[in-house]
């Protein structure tokens, strides 16, 4: 068991060869006795990229130019949702930016069709109210997503200027209150990021009982302030952040949809993907927005994760059977 702040700092400094000898295989068999074998897939609905915000490190940031806006109508949302869901899928996780300009009633309305379907539903479209977080739970999401992304407050006001470090813990605080799941997590490896942060990251998310770490490394994105200061994140330190997610919380889902050593290949590459799942991951996403859309749907450069082949092909090299049901977990 990891329990300190001081334990992770001498895990981040392992060396590679024995973390990857020791570790990660304590994590994965973790993950195994804790879940079982099965990787967990999920649909993804990126249904808007129109964004409020300015995250400095964030490709789809207002003042982005260079990226091409769309927002999906109900009834499309309504169809891809219903259509992933007669296809066997029953996971589906409706992603956006802050836009202001999407009917909140539309959402509910949405949440509330594909609930009746027997989805599990996960949902992040930014910080609300928490009476909306509550309209949210009562017309059937079932959690939640309002990542921190860096648990320094200093660091987290200067990377996320449209809102503060307060505001988004109390979002956070909202979410549970309001008896949806809460999904939370960090970016690893920010240009600057300290390794104490990091692990106070970590400790954080233990503290708030997530249900799910959709936690992901430093990627520069295109056009952001960012990109200017650095990175990418090593993929090592991401893995052992996985690692050790996965051995304080072994009931969680960890996010296996993450980069291999070649970033042109975005989250779909498969020798990534296995990795994470050998660090403790397993969960994998993918697109159900149409293909142009997903290309500009760029939180991140390079996603790539249209379509299911990548989640196909990754079975049949690993052979790990696939877990596409409802959650279970509630
Ligand atoms: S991280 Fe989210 S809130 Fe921030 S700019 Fe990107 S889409 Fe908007």
């Amino acid at each position: 068991m990891i329990y300190t702040k001081e334990e992770l700092l001498e895990i981040f400094e392992m060396p590679r060869e024995t973390y990857w000898r020791e570790l990660a295989p304590q994590a994965r068999d973790c993950c195994v006795r804790a879940n079982g074998e099965a990787v967990l897939v999920s649909a993804l609905l990126g249904y808007s990229n129109i964004c409020k915000n300015h995250c400095l490190y964030c490709g789809m940031r207002a003042d982005n130019a260079c990226l091409r806006r769309y927002r999906m109508t109900k009834a499309d949302m309504i169809a891809a949702g219903t259509a992933s869901a007669d296809a066997g899928f029953g996971r589906l996780f409706l992603v956006s930016g802050e836009d202001p300009l999407f009917p909140f009633a539309d959402l509910l309305e949405i949440v509330s069709c594909l609930h009746r379907r027997g989805v599990f539903l996960s949902l992040a479209c930014g910080e609300f109210s928490p009476e909306q977080y509550r309209e949210l739970k009562a017309a059937g999401a079932d959690e939640y997503v309002v990542k921190f992304e860096m648990s320094d407050p200093k660091s987290f006001d200067r990377l996320n200027p449209s809102t503060s470090f307060q505001k988004r813990m109390a979002a956070i605080e909202a979410v549970k209150q309001s008896g949806m799941l809460l999904a939370s997590g960090n970016i690893i490896g920010w240009p600057g990021q300290t390794r104490e942060e990091l692990a106070q990251d970590i400790l954080l998310m233990k503290q708030l009982e997530i249900s799910w770490a959709p936690v992901i490394p430093y990627l520069p994105a295109k056009g952001t302030p960012l990109a200017q200061e650095g990175g990418p994140a090593d993929r090592w330190l991401m893995l052992k952040e996985l690692s050790v997610l996965r051995l304080m919380m072994p009931k969680i889902r960890i996010t296996a949809q993450q980069p291999g050593d070649d970033l042109s290949r975005g989250l779909a590459d498969l020798d990534g993907n296995l990795d994470a799942i050998k660090a403790g991951g397993n969960v994998l996403f993918f697109d159900l927005m149409p293909s142009p859309d997903a290309q500009v749907f760029r939180v991140i450069d390079n996603r790539n994760i249209t379509g299911t082949s990548h989640i196909y092909a990754l079975s049949e090299k690993s052979g790990l059977p696939l877990d596409t049901a409802a959650e279970r977990v509630k």
